[in-house]
């Protein structure tokens, strides 16, 4: 399904967060590969790539000299320490795909999701991906058998603290199907494009509408 492309519509800041494991990376790329004018923001980290990523993919991965050279020179539109590693969203490319009419989808953690809310409120949707329960998230994180047991019990100690956050967002799922969580996300996503405020080509063509004779 794709949405409507106007000239004049003014471009979305769509912001996914989530505990690790709650399935926000499969939903937040099936959206993106399903809407040709919504772009992935890919992330710089300072994090070791999992086995199967791939540089400039998932990630643009950096040490760390170069992540605080990109911060410093104010290279970020956010970024953030999590679990002990710095993760940031490049501005460069996300103010291109604005320029060009194209909204773009952030998936990051909850303190980049508010600094984008701070700086941009306008034009920032956030939505939060729970799961149906912990024991559920364990599950998933040992299944996808990316990270040592230290790392995934770390992650989950963690989690209980960054799910209080969910009251902060627009819109929370609880990802339980990812077939349904995914219809709800990408209704979520086509209702807020279609706001009033979002399309300012509707100014002139209201214009339009009146300068017709009944
Ligand atoms: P992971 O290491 O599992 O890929 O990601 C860990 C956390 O960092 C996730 O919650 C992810 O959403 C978040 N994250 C990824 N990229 C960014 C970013 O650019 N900024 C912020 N603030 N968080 C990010």
């Amino acid at each position: 399904m794709t949405t409507h492309a106007h000239p004049g519509r003014r471009g979305l800041l769509f912001v996914m967060s989530s505990p690790s494991g709650a399935g926000k990376t499969s939903l937040s790329r099936r959206l993106v590969a399903d809407h040709a004018d919504l772009d992935l923001s890919i992330s710089a980290t300072t994090r070791a790539p999992r086995p199967g990523e791939k540089d400039g993919r998932e990630y643009h991965f950096v040490d760390r000299p170069t992540f605080d050279a990109m911060a410093q020179k104010n290279e970020f539109l956010e970024y953030a320490e999590v679990h002990e590693n710095c993760y940031g969203s490049p501005r460069e490319p996300i103010m291109q795909s604005l320029a060009a009419g194209q909204d773009v989808l952030f998936d990051i953690d909850w303190q980049g999701a508010m600094s984008i809310v701070d700086n941009v409120p306008d034009d920032v949707v956030t939505v939060y991906i729970l799961p149906p329960s912990i024991a559920d998230l364990r599950r998933r994180l040992y299944a996808r058998a990316q990270d040592e047991a230290e790392v995934i019990e770390g992650r989950l100690a963690r989690t209980k603290e960054e799910i209080l956050m969910w009251d902060r967002y627009d819109y929370v799922i609880v990802n339980e199907d990812f077939d349904m969580a995914y219809a709800e996300l990408a209704h979520i996503y086509h209702a807020e494009r279609l706001k009033r405020a979002r399309n300012p080509w509707l100014i002139p063509f209201m214009d339009g509408l009146q300068a017709e004779e009944v």
